[in-house]
């Protein structure tokens, strides 16, 4: 081990069902309009156009299990999702071989400063502001390629409070898992420990402080979300 001038940084670890051992996160990915009725609402035009990817940080994946309210926004949006995690990389994948990189998956909110979002799209400038702020990716534990397959359907829904937010399908996302990470790997080098959060079906809309957000997915379980 090199000496550092500093303390180096920990690796981010999220928790693993089943395991005492964390899986380390190296790059998270994140794949924009990904369900065509999501498209619609945000106001484009769900057709096959190649998809576009933007990046949250590493740790702004937050396993606590709450999700903190940020400052700078008035409107905060959920995002339900499915996150990939990755256990090989590489680069051209071919879409035959993409599931093979993947580790396991897991119930994760892609939350979003939403007004800092559109305030950034309408001026052309970069989403970090709205998308890769602190602990903007709560994330549920890494359930294993071996304990649920890979799965490309299933129901998956969000409620607040009780009621039901957003309703969708996995079988619903325009460029299926294996397509992604084959894309992905056409304009990065993936690597063990990269997460590709998956898309959002439609129904986004804000939380408040005092919320409780409750995401399923069919056969990945459930992930409870007080907004503190
Ligand atoms: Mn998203």
């Amino acid at each position: 081990m090199p000496d550092y001038v500093i303390e180096p940084p920990r690796p981010v670890g999220l928790p693993v069902k089943g395991s005492e051992a964390l899986f380390p996160v190296r790059r998270v990915y994140c794949i924009g309009r990904n369900y065509a009725a999501h498209s619609i609402e945000m106001g484009d035009d769900p057709d096959r156009d190649p998809p576009f990817f933007f990046q949250k940080n590493p740790d702004n994946l937050d396993p606590s299990g709450a999700f903190a309210y940020p400052g700078q926004s008035d409107n905060v949006h959920y995002e339900a999702e499915m996150a990939v995690l990755l256990k090989q990389g590489g680069t051209d994948i071919p879409v035959d071989k993409a599931l093979d990189h993947v580790f396991g998956y897991a119930l994760a909110l892609d939350m979003t400063r939403r007004d800092l979002q559109e305030a950034a799209k309408q001026k052309g400038r970069p989403w970090e502001v709205g998308k890769a702020f602190e602990r903007s990716a709560p994330i549920g534990p890494i359930l294993p390629v071996a304990e649920v397959g890979h799965p490309a359907k299933g129901r998956l829904v969000l409620t607040v409070n009780g009621e039901t937010k957003q309703e969708g399908d996995l079988n619903q996302m325009i460029w299926k898992v294996p397509e992604m990470i084959a894309c992905l790997s056409e304009y990065f080098t993936l690597a063990p420990g990269d997460v590709i959060l998956s898309g959002t079906p439609a129904g986004v809309g804000p939380v408040a402080r005092g919320d409780v957000m409750e995401l399923t997915i069919e056969g990945l379980g459930r992930l409870r979300i007080p907004v503190v």
